[in-house]
C-alpha cells in the first residue's frame, strides 16, 4: 500500500512573517491526515520552516540540490547541508530548473544520486512540453528522463525515491491534464520501472503536479497510479494546501 504524499513546492515565493502564519496554520490542521504533507520553501527558510513544524507530522523537503558533495561551488547547496536541516526531500529536474539553468537529463541523475547518497529521497520531476505533447512525444521524453536516473544507478534507486509527474504545459497555466491523461502517463512510468523490477514498481510514489487545485485534486487522486501531488501555486494558499491534502486522506 503507497501512502499519499502532497509536497508544496513553494518556488521563489515567501517571507519570514507569511511563511510562519502559513506553517502553523498547515501545522495545526495537519495532524489527523492520513497522506504524508511535505513543504518545500526556498533555502533561506529551512531553518524557520524546520523549527516551525517540529513536532507536527509535516516534513521537509528543498527545491534543488548540487550535484557535488562540496567545494568551490559559489550559490550551491549541497545534499548533505539540506539534511543537517532537517529535509526529507529534495525535488530534482524541476521543469523550471531544466528550463531555465540548463539542467540535462545527465545532471538531473548525478543530482538524484547526490541526493540519495546524503540520505535524502529525490523526487524526480520528469513531464514534457505543449509541442512535445502536440507531436506525440509524451511517452517518449518523460521514458527518457527516467532512462537517465534508471540507466544511471538501476532500479533499485527507485526504492527510496518519488517521481513526479508534470507536464511542462500545466505548470503555473491553470490548465490541468485530465485524470484520464495524467493516469496514462503514470501507468507508463510504472510499467517502466516494473519490467527492471515489479516489487519497486509497485511500491513507487507517483505524484501528479500542474495546476492542482481544490477543485480537481480528489478526482486526479482517486486515479490507481497517482499517488499525490506536487502542489505548485495552491501551497502557498493555507485553505487551499489542506483541502488538497484532505483530497489525498
Ligand atoms: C510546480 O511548480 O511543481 C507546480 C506543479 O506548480 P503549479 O501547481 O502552480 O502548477
Amino acid at each position: 500500500m503507497r501512502r499519499m504524499l502532497v509536497a508544496g513546492n513553494w518556488k521563489m515565493h515567501g517571507a519570514l512573517h507569511q511563511n510562519s502564519e502559513l506553517l502553523k496554520r498547515i501545522a495545526a490542521e495537519a495532524s489527523g491526515l492520513l497522506c504524508e504533507i511535505a513543504v518545500c520553501p526556498p533555502y533561506p527558510y529551512l531553518a524557520q520552516a524546520q523549527s516551525l513544524i517540529e513536532g507536527s507530522p509535516l516534513v521537509l523537503g528543498a527545491q534543488s540540490v548540487s550535484e557535488h558533495s562540496s567545494g568551490a561551488f559559489t550559490g550551491e547547496v549541497a545534499a548533505s547541508m539540506l539534511a543537517e536541516f532537517g529535509c526529507r526531500y529534495v525535488l530534482v529536474g524541476h521543469s523550471e530548473r531544466r528550463a531555465l539553468y540548463g539542467e540535462t537529463d545527465a545532471v538531473v541523475a548525478v543530482k538524484f544520486e547526490a541526493a540519495q547518497n546524503a540520505g535524502l529521497v529525490p523526487v524526480l520531476c520528469v513531464g514534457e512540453t505543449l509541442s512535445e505533447r502536440e507531436s506525440g512525444e509524451t511517452g517518449a521524453v518523460v521514458a527518457r528522463q527516467l532512462s537517465a536516473v534508471l540507466g544511471r544507478l538501476g532500479v533499485v534507486a527507485m526504492r527510496s525515491a518519488v517521481v513526479a509527474y508534470e507536464p511542462v504545459w500545466a505548470i503555473g497555466t491553470g490548465v490541468t491534464a485530465s485524470p484520464a491523461q495524467a493516469q496514462e502517463v503514470h501507468a507508463a512510468i510504472r510499467a517502466q520501472v516494473a519490467v527492471l523490477d515489479s516489487g519497486i514498481a509497485a511500491g513507487l510514489r507517483i505524484l501528479y503536479g500542474g495546476s492542482v487545485k481544490p477543485q480537481n485534486a480528489k478526482e486526479l487522486f482517486g486515479q490507481s497510479d497517482i499517488d499525490g501531488g506536487l502542489i505548485g501555486g495552491a501551497a502557498l494558499v493555507a485553505d487551499d494546501f489542506l483541502t488538497i491534502c484532505q483530497a489525498a486522506n
